[in-house]
């Protein structure tokens, strides 16, 4: 089972289908968020992210940008 920081790490992996995961990490990934609100709404603020910047390919000419996105979620997920 995944922990909580497994998910906050494998997120934009996840949510990103140019990244190919592997079906079983998506699932573990998944199933973790059946069980714990907190990466619920944590992943549904990174994917409302994702949309609006336009992906990873936005990120990948602003990797100063996915630093602090990624570090902001991390900040959020871990104080609740
Ligand atoms: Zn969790």
């Amino acid at each position: 089972m995944l922990t909580c920081r497994d998910v906050a790490e494998r997120a934009d992996q996840v949510i990103d289908v140019v990244q190919d995961v592997g079906p079983w990490d998506r699932i573990q990934f998944r199933l973790h968020l059946l069980i714990c609100p907190n990466c619920r709404r944590f992943v549904s603020q990174f994917e409302q992210t994702v949309r609006i910047v336009g992906g990873r390919s936005w990120l990948e000419h602003h990797s100063d940008a996915e630093e602090q996105i990624v570090e902001k979620f991390r900040a959020i997920s871990v104080a609740k």
